[in-house]
């Protein structure tokens, strides 16, 4: 059955998580008020974009608290980039906590300045070489014991799993391999 994708689309790459996950079989819709989550959802994109942005205008919408309590009840949540900022319950060079569900600690803007964007390949949990494109990236500086690590960039992590969120510092969403979406939905 297809499953039913919420991406949120307040600010960022939202349009390119749109084709890839409908490219994957999903049922993919736009998440811009909270009019939009009253129909029940199968999961949860968080794209890049500009964290701070983002959580301004969730807070403003009034989407933050709803959002956060579908994600602490179990919601699956797909969060690239500026998602991963968002979700995380540290970022070592910000005050800003906004959702703060997933047990790591992000310093934003790590791959900024001395290496810029770059693409790479890489293992990520059981798929091997897939396109890890690094845009202003958050380092994932640490993550609690509970944390699974799915992919790792010059030894450290730059995807994880805990329970029910997917975390990449990086942007599946900007290459043509789509396996890593159809593993989510069929993780859903
Ligand atoms: N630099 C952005 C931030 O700190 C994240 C970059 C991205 O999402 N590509 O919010």
């Amino acid at each position: 059955m297809s499953r039913r994708v919420g991406v949120l689309a307040v600010q960022g790459a939202f349009a390119e998580h749109e084709r890839a996950f409908a490219k994957a079989g999903a049922d993919v819709f736009e998440i811009r008020q909270t009019a939009d989550i009253e129909r029940s959802f199968d999961a949860l994109v968080l794209p890049g974009g500009e964290s701070t942005v983002q959580g301004k205008l969730l807070r403003d919408l009034k989407l933050l608290a709803p959002l956060r309590q579908r994600i602490a009840e179990g919601l699956p949540v797909f969060a690239t980039c500026a998602g991963l900022i968002l979700l995380a319950k540290q970022i070592a060079n910000d005050s800003a906590v906004w959702f703060g569900l997933l047990p790591v600690t992000v310093r934003r803007n790590a791959y900024g300045r001395q290496l810029g964007s770059f693409t790479t390949k890489g293992q990520v949990g059981s798929l091997a070489d897939v396109p890890m494109t690094f845009i202003r990236a958050p380092a994932i500086e640490s993550v609690s014991d509970n944390v699974n690590v799915l992919s790792t960039f010059d030894g450290k992590a730059t995807g994880v799993r805990h329970g029910n969120i997917w975390a990449f510092a990086w942007h599946p969403e900007l290459t043509t391999d789509e396996r890593i979406f159809a593993a989510f939905l069929a993780w859903c």
